[in-house]
């Protein structure tokens, strides 16, 4: 997907401050954090929404949350808590649609979201 943002990101044609790479994921800082951590992880291969994943990508789904919650334990959020969020469609707020996860971290959250 040439025209995708986070694809170019995966891809490295536009720049990120990326924190974590393997061979499935990626994660980079979220450019207007929304908390003081705010990290996104993507899979690599471009699927638009959360309604794409199928069961063959059950390990794949998986991954997203380990790489995300490892980065958060990472920063030293295991005991103070953080939030991952994954938007699926504009009317839940995604904005760009390659799938991601947001990794929130280093503040109150408030429940329920807005
Ligand atoms: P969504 O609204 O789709 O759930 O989340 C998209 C996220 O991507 C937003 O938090 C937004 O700040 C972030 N974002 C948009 N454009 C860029 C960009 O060019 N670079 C980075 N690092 N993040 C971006
Ligand atoms: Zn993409």
């Amino acid at each position: 997907m040439e025209s995708c943002l986070f694809c170019r990101i995966a891809a490295k044609e536009v720049p990120a401050r990326i924190v974590h790479e393997d061979d499935d994921c990626l994660a980079f800082e979220d450019i207007n954090p929304q908390a003081p951590m705010h990290v996104l992880v993507i899979p690599r291969r471009h699927m638009a929404t959360l309604n794409e994943l199928s069961d063959q990508d059950s390990r794949l789904a998986g991954r997203l949350v380990l790489v995300a919650r490892n980065l958060a334990v990472e920063r030293g959020y295991k005991e103070s808590g953080f939030r991952l969020v994954a938007n699926c469609q504009a009317g839940a707020g995604q904005s760009v649609f390659h799938i991601h996860v947001h990794v929130l971290g280093g503040r109150a959250f408030q429940w329920p979201p807005g």
